[in-house]
């Protein structure tokens, strides 16, 4: 049988289970190249967990097994659509498979949106996390008053990152530059502001949980503001577990809320409309809202929030590339389940949108890899013999790329590992050259 080549765009989650899944399924028979645009593997594993949470990061150990099989190989440093177009992909592999998430944030579409210290939360957490895109943010964390848009598990994440001491950073990855910034901040007070109820919240018990041991910050949950007990028995079994943590929440007493110095307040049915300030935000003007059929609908009652940052945790979007087919409206490739156009798939948010766990990703790249077996099997693909990763080598030195391997990685890895705080495991560099040079 002819040897099939398959390119994955996207070193992510997404793209190693893909990667996981061609190899379970067609063993020594297949050639897999994963492409990154950044020197380093793992995408949303790297720059997108919290950075606190090291123990979800320790998946990245099972991509490092597929990573390290002769069959699968690590492509890093190389921009699709710069380096290399989709055609060119499609010319030497059999099937070319788009990982490449949902990277940019999802437009509040309100006026004020473009004002200083607003920030999208693509933007606030590849900050933290330090992808190189976003490391130069310097978000300006001098006032009292952060709002922090959204009811999701990312605006729990900012939320939390926000009101952490620098000894709950202990054991985290957090960059360097993040963590001064963050324990100088003189935040005290946080809103997670919600366009909908409590019952509708996205945020899931565990990472909910999180917020009520806080050394030094307490959420605050107004007891009026949570429906009848009793409607909570009708909520599937996970957000009845979320709707019971808020209840613990607005039982805390007022006397121990009032010894941490940092409230995160929760305010729900409030939808934002306007941002306000003079260069810089100073105020969000908020309305309130009402449920219709499950929607927020504003009531025309509006007020105004204090705010001297505002982080938007409202979701992401795919990024575009040139020639491939995009849904406009859900922000993600064109696909009938993963299938772009011949030869060309999707998997992960690009997929479906950016929702889910880490670990929703596997049974997406085990799917997408059926689809490209029976592609495969029908002759849609793999008619031709194509040149894999020997035709891509060949054409990268044409080029003169700079191709990053996954030994390559390694070697930076190691120089994360002996740069990092005596706490930490890891400290990232966050400039590619930076990451380069600790290749060479
Ligand atoms: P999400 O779960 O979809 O939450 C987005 C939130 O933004 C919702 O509350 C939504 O309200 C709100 N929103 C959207 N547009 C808005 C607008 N224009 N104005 C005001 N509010 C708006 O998205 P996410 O928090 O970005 O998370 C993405 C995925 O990653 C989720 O599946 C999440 O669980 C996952 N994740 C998991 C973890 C973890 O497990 N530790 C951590 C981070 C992220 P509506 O509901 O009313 O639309």
């Amino acid at each position: 049988m002819a040897r099939r080549h398959i390119a994955i765009i996207g070193s992510g989650p997404a793209g190693y289970y893909t990667a996981e899944a061609a190899q379970k399924t067609f063993g020594e028979d297949v050639r897999v190249d994963i492409f990154d645009c950044l020197p380093v593997p793992y995408g949303l594993i790297r720059t997108g967990v919290a950075p606190d949470h090291q123990s979800i990061k320790g998946v990245s150990r099972r991509y490092e097994k597929v990573a390290l099989t002769e069959n699968v190989r690590f492509v890093g440093n190389i921009t699709v659509g710069k380096d290399i177009s989709i055609a060119e992909l499609q010319e030497l592999y059999d099937a070319v498979v788009l990982a490449t998430g949902a990277p940019r944030d999802r437009d509040l579409g309100i006026s004020g949106s473009d004002l200083g210290n607003v920030y999208g939360s693509a933007a606030f957490v590849g900050w933290y996390n330090g992808h190189p895109q976003f490391a130069d943010l310097d978000p300006d964390l001098s006032g009292k008053t952060a709002v922090v848009i959204g009811m999701g598990n990312v605006a729990l994440d900012v939320a939390r990152i926000l009101a952490k001491s620098r000894e709950e950073f202990a054991g985290s990855d957090i960059v360097t530059h993040a963590l001064d910034m963050l324990v100088a901040s003189k935040i005290e007070r946080i809103v997670i502001l919600g366009r909908r109820g409590p019952h509708q919240i996205m945020m899931t018990p565990k990472e909910l949980g999180e917020l009520g041991r806080l050394e030094r910050a307490c959420p605050h949950v107004h007891k009026d503001d949570l429906p009848d007990v009793a409607e909570d028995a009708m909520l599937e079994p996970g957000l009845r577990k979320s709707a019971t943590i808020l209840r613990q929440f607005a039982a805390i007493p007022e006397d121990i809320r009032a010894e941490k110095p940092v409230a995160i307040e929760f305010a729900f049915f409030a939808q934002p409309v306007a941002l306000i300030g003079d260069g810089k935000v100073q105020a969000i003007e908020v309305e309130q809202t009402e449920l219709v059929r499950g929607r927020a609908q504003g009531t025309g009652k509006k007020g105004t929030l204090e705010a001297d940052l505002v982080v938007a945790c409202i979701g992401y979007r795919t990024s575009p590339i040139p020639g491939v087919p995009f849904d406009e409206r859900a922000g993600r490739f064109a696909n009938d389940e993963g299938r772009i156009l011949p030869g060309l798939y999707c998997v992960g948010w690009a997929r479906r949108g950016p929702s889910g766990t880490i670990g929703t990703n596997r049974p997406d790249g085990y799917s997408v890899i059926e689809a490209i077996t029976e592609d495969f099997d029908s002759g849609t693909i793999g008619k031709g013999a194509k040149q894999g990763r020997e035709g891509f080598d060949k054409l990268a030195a044409e080029r003169g790329l700079d191709i990053v391997t996954f030994r390559d990685w390694k070697k930076i890895e190691e120089a994360e590992e002996r740069a990092a705080r005596a706490d930490a495991p890891r400290e990232k560099f966050v400039d590619i050259e930076a990451m380069i040079r600790a290749r060479d």
